[in-house]
């Protein structure tokens, strides 16, 4: 019988991009050949700001069209020193992100073994989080202007668009997806006491849908009482649902307080399957560290174990995760920015190793 085939478009994208994801390329490839039952055929676009200085955009007219052909997307990150933000992110990311409605954005932050996060006494049995994240509207629809600009008078707006549509259905992925874990606990985080249209929107149509979820315990907070719950009691928090702005801001801190940046993945997620997902590190492209080698590939690998399993290959994804978990928990490959002396090349090393070693 053929082998079934999991077809990824590989991005790397800007800075370090590139390193880490031919190694995650590396990794994902070591763990079918291991686990058998699939093969991945990958195709690499040097899309990116390199080409948008040179050609004046960041991908080829039909690239978007290019990418629907793939099962999944495996991005790097945008951003150059030499481009403003807001033209790569809206060149390319959130190009991709909108355009194939991937509308759920799923940050799994948990505290990998041997991995010290800044909080004193506390370990991924207090901290094991998943913060979903709106991906398709809110406050980064891209709605406003500016006008009058250089002026006195000039003005600059972003409207924050919320659809029943799309509202709805990221509250019921977050509530499916706390159904899925051990503790079905979700927290909705809003700032409904100051935003008093959009965000009592929010809280007013999870009043409605959560009774649809009678086995998912429920509860709300405002985003800036979040941030100090995440930090004092974080042992209280599952899954978290917040609106595109709040959630980036969240899982940043997320991000933070599992270790390093270099650590925490990401998967923006079309679950309906009709149109690609892409999964990608949450680190941006850290110019300083490009081309020395040494940036930190986990939150690579971690997004390419959650493309796994989106895939369905549900035994390949939990055998790289424990590859992963293996290696920081080892503590001798681990890099620089997790306080370890490991190159690029050593910490995948040391995972592909224990890819092979694996015996389930
Ligand atoms: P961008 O503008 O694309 O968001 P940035 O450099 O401003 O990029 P990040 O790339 O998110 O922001 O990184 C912030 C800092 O964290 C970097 O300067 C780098 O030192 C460190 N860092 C980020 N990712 C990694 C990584 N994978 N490995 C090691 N260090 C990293």
């Amino acid at each position: 019988m053929s082998k079934r085939v999991i077809n990824i478009a590989a991005v790397p994208g800007d800075g370090i991009g590139p390193e880490v994801i031919d190694a995650g390329m590396e990794v994902l490839n070591a763990v079918a050949k291991r686990d058998g039952g699939f093969v991945i055929k990958s195709e690499r676009f040097d899309w990116g700001s390199e080409r948008y200085l040179k050609k004046g955009d960041f991908m080829p007219e039909n690239g978007l069209e290019t990418l629907k052909a793939f099962d999944s997307i495996l991005f790097g990150s945008a951003g150059d020193p030499r481009v403003p933000d807001h033209i790569t992110l809206w060149g390319l990311r959130l190009k991709i992100c909108q355009t194939l409605d991937q509308y759920a954005n799923v940050r799994p932050a948990r505290l990998l073994p041997g991995i010290e996060g800044p909080l004193k006494g506390v370990t991924s049995k207090e901290l094991d989080w998943v913060i979903v994240r709106e991906n398709s509207e809110g406050e980064y629809a891209g709605v406003g202007g500016r006008v009058h600009q250089s002026l006195a008078e000039e003005v600059g707006m972003d409207v924050a668009v919320f659809t029943r549509t799309g509202v709805e259905r990221i509250q019921r992925f977050a509530l499916e997806l706390a159904r899925s874990r051990p503790r079905k606990k979700l927290t909705l985080v809003t700032k409904s006491n100051a935003q008093r249209h959009g965000m009592v929107f929010w809280d007013s149509v999870f009043e409605q849908i959560k009774g649809d979820y009678p086995d998912v315990e429920t509860d709300k907070m405002l985003v800036d009482a979040m941030t100090t719950r995440m930090v004092l009691k974080p042992e209280t928090i599952d899954t978290v649902v917040a609106t595109n702005l709040h959630a980036d801001v969240l899982s940043d801190l997320a991000a933070a307080l599992t270790g390093s940046l270099g650590i925490a993945p990401t998967g923006n997620l079309r679950p309906e399957k009709d149109a690609p997902s892409m999964f990608e590190p949450i680190h941006g492209s850290a110019f300083d560290i490009m081309g020395k080698g040494i940036a930190n590939p986990l939150g690579t690998f971690w997004s390419a174990a959650m493309l796994l399993e989106h895939e369905g290959e549900l035994d390949a994804a939990k055998r790289l995760m424990k590859a992963i978990e293996r290696v920081t928990g080892e503590g001798k490959h681990l890099p620089r920015d997790l306080g370890g002396t490991a190159t690029s090349r050593e910490v995948t090393d040391a995972v592909l190793e224990a890819i092979q070693q694996s015996n389930e």
